[in-house]
């Protein structure tokens, strides 16, 4: 417990003090946690591109709002939002990120992007909140907040979103039973920088990253999920899951020597709570067909 505090401010300070030019790209991983299960470790999978400091968040696991918050993005100034897929680690504050924007005194627009039932999980948040919105709007001088955001599905492959400063490209990846799930590549002028989502080794992805500077991949630590089992109750298929839909710490190298990164970034870790794997075991398991430079991603570590 002690040792989780220390390493959340060492890690804080990092984001916090890091040089923030506000121009050109930089990357921080709000949450680095893999599994619907809250605990002290990481937090649910959510990383934020800041391109000229517009803020474009990828995934919504639970803390996406407050972790913004610890990494100094005003959550007034959300713009952009893009789901991988629809496993609760990833978007279950979704909704709430846009509540607690708009209540943070965002004023603009919000475009939202993932596969199906995106537009009907927007449009419901705002109807189960329907009571406190409708309240602030008069009682606080509020704008109405339904007509700010425009939520966009898609389910095959391609650009989804491009303005001036950046270019998003969705990639079909394997994560069933969870069809469609995505992966993302930013490119902006100084970078290009891709999610991998949940995913199996996989060739569409291994596409979407070739050359990338900076690949943020899943990861799975599959001689230690006997031991997860063992502290999990009712999980009798969990095991099943996790390792015909994810990727492991060996062959996540193996994608990213494929693909041709320069740097490989892990996230989402599953175990994301077994204080017995160290960053070294990550590495070193990266490192078996990767020759590139590999991040053990930390909850608000700029990158
Ligand atoms: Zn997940
Ligand atoms: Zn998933």
């Amino acid at each position: 417990m002690a040792l989780t505090g220390l390493v959340t401010k060492r890690v804080f300070s990092q984001a916090k003090d890091s040089p923030s030019s506000k121009t050109g790209t930089r990357l921080i991983l709000l949450g680095t946690g893999g599994g619907p299960r809250p605990n002290k470790m990481r937090t649910q999978s959510s990383w934020v591109v800041l391109v000229n400091d517009v803020p474009y968040v990828v995934d919504c696991g639970e803390g996406v709002s407050r972790q913004l918050v610890f990494a100094n993005v005003p959550l007034r100034n959300l713009r952009y939002i893009f789901i991988t897929h629809h496993h609760s680690d990833h978007n279950l504050d979704y909704g709430n990120l846009l509540y607690n924007a708009w209540v943070s005194g965002f004023k603009g627009r919000v475009d939202s992007y993932g596969p199906p039932p995106l537009e009907k999980m927007t449009k419901l948040y705002l109807e189960m909140n329907a009571y406190d919105i409708d309240i602030r709007i008069p009682d606080e001088g509020r704008p109405p907040l339904t007509p700010m955001i425009f939520a966009h599905e898609f389910s095959k492959d391609g650009v989804v979103m491009q303005n001036e400063s950046v270019k998003v490209t969705a990639a079909l990846v394997n994560h069933l039973p969870v069809q469609p799930s995505f992966a993302y590549r930013f490119d902006t002028p100084d970078r290009s920088i891709v999610f991998s989502g949940d995913t199996t080794p996989w060739d569409n992805l291994i596409k979407l990253a070739q050359g990338a500077d900076i690949l943020v991949h899943e990861v799975i630590h599959k001689p230690s999920l006997a031991r997860l089992m063992a502290r999990i109750p009712n999980a009798d298929r969990l095991v099943e899951h996790i390792v015909a839909s994810h990727t492991t710490h060996i062959d996540v190298g193996k994608v990213a020597k494929s693909a041709g990164v320069k740097t490989l970034v892990l996230t989402h870790f599953v175990p994301s709570d077994d204080p017995s794997l160290t960053d070294e075991m990550w590495i070193e398991g990266a490192k078996t067909h990767f020759n590139g430079k590999v991040i053990v991603g930390k909850d608000l570590m700029e990158i």
